[in-house]
């Protein structure tokens, strides 16, 4: 069958950025599993799975607006060090959970400076162009539980 709208897709991939650099793969594990049109990949790789099915193999190049976003210089902000106070060998590159008042944000430390910390909310790959490298493993009807739930249920689902 066709990846259509609520269909359980499982696919294996590969993720590269512009200059080559391979930042992302499912190679030697277990496919990518996702419920299709639920907004749980971004954007442009669902729409290139659309219509799809078992055994498609495709690259596609999908553009930053509708991969992981632009960037945002006003997600860019110093804090003091005393904010990471606790954790030993603070080093650019880790990244935190914070908890602000419009939720749960994910920043990546960017620069120390004596004191002062630059930290970052964007999605570390915001502003890249993506180029996947796609296999479709599998595609089956979701059932009604994963539908009410809005995701699949398998190895590494949050309910095992
Ligand atoms: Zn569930």
């Amino acid at each position: 069958m066709e990846i259509s709208q609520d269909t359980a897709v499982s696919f294996h991939y590969n993720l590269k950025l512009s200059d080559g650099e391979a930042v992302d793969s499912s190679e030697g594990q277990d496919p990518m599993i996702y419920l299709h049109g639920h907004g749980n990949l971004v954007p442009g790789l669902e729409s290139a799975l659309l219509g799809k099915k078992a055994g498609d193999v495709f690259d596609t190049t999908i553009s930053a607006a509708l991969g992981y976003g632009d960037r945002n210089d006003e997600l860019v902000e110093a804090v003091p060090m005393d904010m990471f106070e606790g954790i030993e060998d603070l080093t650019p590159g880790m990244q935190f959970q914070i908890n602000r008042p419009e939720g749960t944000q994910v920043i990546t430390v960017a620069e120390i400076d004596g004191e002062n910390v630059t930290i970052d909310g964007n999605h570390p790959l915001a502003g890249e162009t993506l180029h996947f490298h796609i296999e479709v493993a599998e595609v089956r009807e979701a059932t009604q539980e994963e539908l009410d739930h809005g995701h699949i249920h398998g190895p590494g689902c949050h309910h095992d």
